[in-house]
């Protein structure tokens, strides 16, 4: 413990953001590091997890996770190493994952944090392509997109942590076609190039409905939408018969102060027998085995690329995740300490 510093840094929710958040939101706050009780393990954060999802936790808004509270710090993944143990299983040095990131060091209790091999896979990727990101990929493509090979599937959102590991399970499992859409010329590049998808477009180059027109001129069978707004409406126009839409995400309203406008083509369901559905990953752990076997397989084969995009030092973790909102990352954003 002599190793360990005089205090704990953590982030806290200084008031809800409306529109987008700004950096007043938020304080970077110095606290004593806790000691582990009986059962419990004290962890230094190594890695911290920023995601979209936290967006919607900083708001009061009713929604499946409760907010965030006001002046107290937040939550979310993190991968770190046990630096003091009063836990059974738990030794000084293991490596764990927990929910309890935002921070430097976090006091968890035993059954809250999950023993992870940093000598099978770097520590990060268990926060994205072997973590919380893959398995909504892998679950939210097989089981809520049923996807059947020989499907032609879109992703947007593409070359990020989620979209990124769809195209790549839709092409590994035998799409006939697998398309992207991101955000730069470089990510579209990205996925093409290494991903081995099919198409790709930059969604800011120009409508998204005659871009996806011209990916798919055969429609498509399964869109996984990470966006919502006019890929949503896009992926309706152009979905076939018995098509299957799976609502991941909709980070294209997630600083709206106004509700998106809903897609104005519903009634293509009827023509095509469409289905959309939503999910969410929590619902899918039972996958997460099968999972780890199967893409964890893929990713020590090479056959699955990933990226990671790493900010450095705690003080940086808001910028971090205000970057992911943004687009500023390729693949997982992942905050170092
Ligand atoms: P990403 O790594 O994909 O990062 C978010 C990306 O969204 C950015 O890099 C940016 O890329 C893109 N983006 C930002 N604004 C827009 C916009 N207006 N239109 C289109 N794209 C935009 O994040 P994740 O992979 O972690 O998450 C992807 C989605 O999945 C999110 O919507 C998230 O909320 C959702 N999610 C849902 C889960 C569930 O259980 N339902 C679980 C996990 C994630 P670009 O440069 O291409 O614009």
């Amino acid at each position: 413990m002599s190793a360990l510093p005089a205090t704990n840094r953590e982030w806290h929710l200084r008031e809800r953001p409306v529109g987008w958040p700004k950096p007043e939101d938020f304080a970077l706050v110095e606290t004593e590091i806790g000691q582990p009780g009986p059962g419990q393990v004290l962890v230094r954060n190594v890695h911290l997890s920023v995601d979209p999802y936290m967006r919607g936790r900083m708001s009061a808004a009713k929604s499946y996770v409760a907010p965030f509270e006001l002046g107290k710090v937040m939550q979310g993944g993190a991968v770190g190493e046990v630096v003091a143990s009063e836990a059974e299983g738990i030794a000084v040095g293991d490596h764990v994952l927990h929910f309890f990131g935002w921070r430097e060091f976090a006091v968890v209790d035993a059954e809250h944090a999950v023993k992870v091999d940093a000598q099978a896979a770097p520590l990060s990727t268990y926060l994205g392509v072997l973590g919380m990101p893959g398995l909504t990929a892998y679950a939210g493509l097989l089981r809520t997109g049923d996807f059947k090979e020989g499907d032609t599937v879109f992703v947007s959102g593409a070359a990020g942590a989620v979209g990124g590991q769809v195209g790549q399970i839709a092409r590994l499992k035998g799409a006939a076609r697998v398309i992207g859409s991101a955000g730069s010329d470089e990510k579209v590049k990205l996925l093409t190039e290494e991903y081995g998808f099919d198409a790709a477009f930059n969604y800011k180059a120009g409508p998204v409905h005659e871009q996806l027109k011209e990916a798919a001129p055969d429609g498509i069978d399964v869109y996984f939408d990470n966006v919502g707004g006019d890929h949503l409406e896009a992926a309706i126009a152009r979905l076939n018969r018995d098509g299957r839409i799976v609502i991941c995400g909709a980070i294209s309203a997630y600083n709206s102060t106004e509700p998106p406008a809903g897609p104005r083509n519903l009634t293509r369901l009827i023509q095509t027998r469409g289905r959309i559905e939503g999910m969410l990953v929590g619902d899918h752990y039972d996958l997460q085995p099968q999972f780890v076997q199967e893409v964890g397989a893929w990713v020590r084969s090479g056959e699955l690329k990933y990226r990671e995009t790493f900010v450095e030092g705690i003080e940086n973790t808001v910028d971090a995740f205000l970057g992911v909102l943004r687009g500023a990352n390729t693949g997982k954003m992942v905050v170092t300490l």
